[in-house]
């Protein structure tokens, strides 16, 4: 049993470029998230919302500072232990949502768990299981381009939340949603969060920052603040 929180970031710093033209996307971030935590990130365009997440998900790595994922320096891994661990550990709801239009909805959410080694019987039935809990079983044969803005939001989801990953990194999941559907992704998000995962949520919307335990605030690169929602949506 380990008491590690699942994501730890420790005085980190990303810049881009260097000499004059250097851009501090991200300075002197701390945070962690523990299991059963949703983070939720908040700042203007250009603070380094992304940059954070990409960080976590070590698909960026920082100029410098740590990042642990479930006790794990990612800089220790090798190139091929961190795609392994992003693939088993880590779900990324990405902003524009990177479906694969010529794959069904089902196939999409199949994918990540077979590239993992999963056999395709038991990788179809995790997919279909995860596509039924968020309310896409009937949907499951339908390709990205055949389905509402918001069955493909969470299409996206079902693909991140499958094989039970313990880490979830969400940029702006409601965003162009309607009320309505993106209090189901939040619900969703919620859930899984209740049900022992780590999420960092970046989203614009105060409505759905109340899901929260914690709101963290950047301003140019830096927390400004972090606070708890006074009045929790749940
Ligand atoms: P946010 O998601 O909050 O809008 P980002 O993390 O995307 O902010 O960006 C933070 C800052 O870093 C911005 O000034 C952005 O222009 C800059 N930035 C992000 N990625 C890169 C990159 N690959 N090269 C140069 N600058 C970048
Ligand atoms: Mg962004």
């Amino acid at each position: 049993m380990s008491f590690d929180p699942v994501l730890r970031l420790t005085d980190v710093s990303r810049v881009h470029g260097d000499g004059p033209r250097a851009v501090r996307a991200l300075h002197g971030v701390s945070l962690e998230v523990a299991a059963g935590e949703l983070i939720a990130v908040m700042g203007p365009s250009g603070s380094g919302k992304s940059t954070l997440l990409n960080l976590a998900g070590g698909l960026d790595l920082p100029t410098s500072g740590t990042v642990t994922v479930e006790g794990v320096p990612l800089p220790t891994l090798t190139a091929r232990d961190l795609a392994a661990l992003r693939r088993r550990r880590v779900g990324y709801v990405f902003q524009d949502l990177n479906l694969i239009p010529s794959l069904t909805a089902l196939e999409n959410v199949t994918l990540p768990r077979e590239l993992d080694g999963v056999a395709f019987g038991k990788a179809r039935q995790e997919a279909l299981e995860v596509l039924a809990e968020v309310g896409l079983g009937e949907v499951a044969d339908r390709f990205p381009d055949d389905i509402s803005g918001g069955q493909r939001q969470r299409v996206a989801i079902a693909r991140a939340l499958v094989g039970g990953r313990r880490l979830i990194l969400a940029d702006e999941p409601t965003g162009a949603l309607d009320t309505p559907t993106g209090d189901e992704i939040l619900q969703l998000l919620r859930t899984r969060c209740d049900a022992g995962a780590a999420v960092l949520l970046v989203t614009h919307e105060p409505r759905y920052a109340a899901w929260a335990d914690r709101v963290v605030f950047l301003r140019d690169g830096e927390v400004a603040d972090s606070t708890v929602p006074l009045e929790s949506a749940r």
